[in-house]
């Protein structure tokens, strides 16, 4: 069975696991054992001022036709941070529109701008898969990010009892469904044990419908 860790930040322990790390702009990519992939992103609590959001983004254009990046991201918007709006608006969009034109899907960081995020891709209506990852918004907020075909990455959030995750991962069709570890050092199984039960399914059907997403998300070319 092979559990699939779409959003992590260190290369996970063992061989032979499928998982998408995550780089921020950068010369190089390190190496990376088989069934590992690479998302390249700039993350909006590294924005800086406008000159550094040119170099960064710069650098990401620049990045991302090495081998191995299947996606772009994290990236998005977050009301809570200091980083300065406008800014945080100009690079979310461009990466939108550098994921549109490669054909990669996009992985997303977002918090306190639903609303934004909503009216976003109802603007864009982007033909690339848009990804919420670390996802932990109420059962509202979901319901209408569903309805414009977003995909919901959850992670440590399924593990704490009073969750709006796990309210809105009953909600999500298992279609729509990843699972991540994120910056947490905790084996990936454990996600997606706590993810099956709590959605009552065997382990090894929501592993396979997973793999399947994945093949639909970042495989598509
Ligand atoms: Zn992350």
């Amino acid at each position: 069975m092979q559990c699939i860790d779409i959003h992590t930040h260190q290369v996970p322990a063992g061989s032979g696991k499928l998982f998408i790390l995550n780089r921020f702009p950068d010369n190089h990519l390190p190496e990376l054992t088989p069934g590992g992939f690479f998302s390249v992103g700039l993350h909006p609590w590294y924005i800086g001022d406008t000159k550094d959001v040119k170099l960064q983004l710069g650098l990401l254009g620049k990045m991302v036709s090495l081998d191995g990046i299947i996606a772009i991201g994290e990236c998005g918007l977050d009301k809570a941070c200091k980083s300065d709006w406008p800014l945080q608006l100009e690079a979310f969009l461009w990466q939108c529109d550098l994921a549109e034109n490669l054909n990669k899907p996009v992985i997303l960081h977002c918090v306190r701008a639903w609303n934004d995020m909503y009216h976003l891709h109802r603007r864009k209506n982007p033909r690339v898969p848009w990804i919420l990852h670390g996802y932990d918004a109420n059962v509202m907020v979901t319901s209408q990010l569903l309805q414009l075909g977003f995909y919901f990455s959850f992670g440590k959030a399924l593990l704490d009892e009073d969750s709006n995750a796990r309210k809105s991962l009953l909600l999500v069709p298992p279609e729509k469904i990843f699972l991540e570890t994120d910056e947490e050092n905790l084996p990936i199984q454990n996600i997606y044990e706590k993810a099956s039960e709590l959605m009552d399914i065997k382990m090894s059907t929501l592993a396979e419908q997973i793999e399947w997403n994945f093949r639909q998300v970042f495989v598509r070319q």
